[in-house]
């Protein structure tokens, strides 16, 4: 049996378990079925691939199992990490994706080049060679900036690093990039061929760490999304390179999704690309969090309690910071209690709230919270003014009236949960500390809202435990 006709069934297969695989993700209650669908989909691309190396007479093994283990020492610690971490361990993955087609791709440049292959070096694989190296060493370096700045790391500036006429210094980096690959398509084989590639994959890596570098604060996450495009098209060119079907239908599923994604988060944010991108988001933003004119009412679990049990609706917000406590087992029991005393609980579910795109889902599902009481940002806020309470767990940006009314703010424009718009607000945070994108908050400085300050995990244990012995009572 050829090597072909062993390995392309399978890649079909593999193909189409991929599609199943975004398909069913979309969906809370069939993405455990999706995940399993794309790591089956991943064995079969492996085995199809090892089958034709088989096939074919190859004996690499030694460094297919090397890259094996080294990938799984790598991969196995990197799922480790909490859901909160998510975004920045994906940027990690599409930093080893683009760092693989940058290597690929200057691999086979070299080995061709070496051989003064004409034939192999045609203009069409050349142009996938550029395409490949660029996309692939920018997302390297860019994606790795990412990371840094999401995970907080000290030395690594979080907020936008700006500096007169970048956008031009940017675009001009990236037009050398394209001349020499120009150059490299019309004279593969020209004395000067290899530097030209050098210089290449130098201003590649560049570019990814200037572009990077004006991006932060809130728009990292959708930064992330982009990024994961480009990764996907680099695998795209290198599927081209190699001659790799399933490396072209992957790749180009990766793309696209990440670009719907990315899509999908600028319009929940009120954005334009082109502003994420060369915005400079999150830059000036001065926070007048802490201006003695405004002052915080507190209240006490207890009475807050009391209030919520004699609701008939009560509307959780969930955000970022209930993610941070892991409180969603304790807001389970509060829904449990609430439910018992027949008050009808919703979650208003931001398409942004958190840091990835269905966050809160992830989370409120792994506490068995019944899907049909998570509800869209587009179909609760009719519900917010016939809502007794707001309680808004660890939710800051994405309740922010500022959104609505202030022109000036940088988040103006963003579709936002009307919080306000109930009759009591219950807001649980920490501190006086501004949400991700560095603002103050005039939901907290509202007649009609009470903090409840402390941890959401215990704060919402509070509550529950008091509605737990008013139960009993
Ligand atoms: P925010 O980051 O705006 O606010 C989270 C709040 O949670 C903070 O005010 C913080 O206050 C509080 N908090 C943190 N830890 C705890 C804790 N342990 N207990 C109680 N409270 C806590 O979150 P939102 O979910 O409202 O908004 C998400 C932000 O992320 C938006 O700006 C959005 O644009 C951005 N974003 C999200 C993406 C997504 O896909 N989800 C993608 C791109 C951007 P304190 O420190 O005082 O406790």
């Amino acid at each position: 049996m050829s090597a072909e006709a062993l390995v392309q069934p399978l890649y079909l297969v593999a193909t189409a378990l991929f599609i199943m695989s975004l398909r069913w993700m979309s969906d809370p209650e069939t993405a455990r079925k999706g995940v399993a669908s794309g790591v089956a989909a991943m064995t079969l691309a492996v085995a199809g691939t090892l089958a034709g190396v088989a096939a074919g007479g190859g004996t690499h093994y030694v460094w297919i199992l090397g890259a094996f283990a080294l990938g799984a020492a790598v991969g196995y610690p990197l799922a480790q990490v909490p859901l909160t971490a998510v975004p920045q361990r994906t940027a990690l993955s599409h930093a080893f994706g683009g760092m693989a087609a940058g290597l690929v791709g200057t691999g086979k440049f070299l080995l061709y080049y070496g051989r003064s292959d004409a034939a192999a070096l045609s203009p069409f694989i050349v142009v996938a060679l550029v395409a490949e190296v660029l996309l692939g060493f920018l997302t390297f370096t860019g994606s790795l900036l990412a990371a840094g700045k999401l995970q907080e790391v000290k030395w690594i500036p979080q907020r936008p690093v700006t500096y007169p006429l970048q956008n031009l210094v940017n675009f001009a980096l990236f037009g050398a990039a394209l001349a020499l690959g120009a150059a490299l398509v019309l004279h593969p084989l020209a004395p000067w061929a290899p530097w030209a590639f050098g210089g290449l994959a130098t201003l590649s890596l560049a570019f990814g760490v200037l572009l990077i570098l004006p991006i932060g604060g809130a728009d990292m996450p959708t930064v992330i999304s982009i990024l994961n495009a480009y990764a996907g098209l680099s695998a795209v060119a290198m599927g081209f390179v190699l001659n790799n079907k399933l490396l072209i239908t992957a790749g180009a599923l990766d793309g696209s999704s990440g670009l719907i994604l990315s899509v999908i988060m600028c319009k929940a944010m009120n954005r334009s690309f082109f502003n994420v991108l060369f915005g400079a988001f999150g830059q000036a933003q001065q926070t007048a969090a802490g201006d003695a004119a405004q002052v915080y009412k507190e209240d006490t679990p207890e009475s807050a309690a009391q209030i919520m049990a004699q609701a008939d609706l009560v509307v959780i917000v969930p955000g970022y910071g209930m993610a941070v406590a892991q409180a969603q087992h304790k807001v389970r029991e509060l829904y449990d209690l609430l439910k018992k005393r027949g008050v009808n609980v919703k979650f208003a579910i931001h398409p942004v709230a958190g840091r990835m795109p269905g966050h809160m889902n992830v989370l409120l599902a792994e506490a068995e919270i019944p899907y049909d009481d998570l509800v869209e940002m587009d179909d609760i806020n009719g519900d917010m003014p016939h809502a007794d309470v707001a309680l808004v767990i660890g939710a800051n940006d994405v309740v922010n009236p500022a959104a609505r009314t202030d022109k000036t703010s940088p988040i103006y424009g963003m579709p936002i949960i009307d919080a306000d718009r109930a009759r009591t607000v219950y807001a649980i945070k920490r501190s006086k500390a501004p949400g991700f994108a560095g603002i103050d908050n005039g939901l907290y400085f509202l007649d009609k809202t009470f903090m409840l300050f402390g941890d959401a995990k215990s704060v919402v244990g509070e509550l529950a435990r008091q509605l737990g012995e008013g139960n009993q009572a």
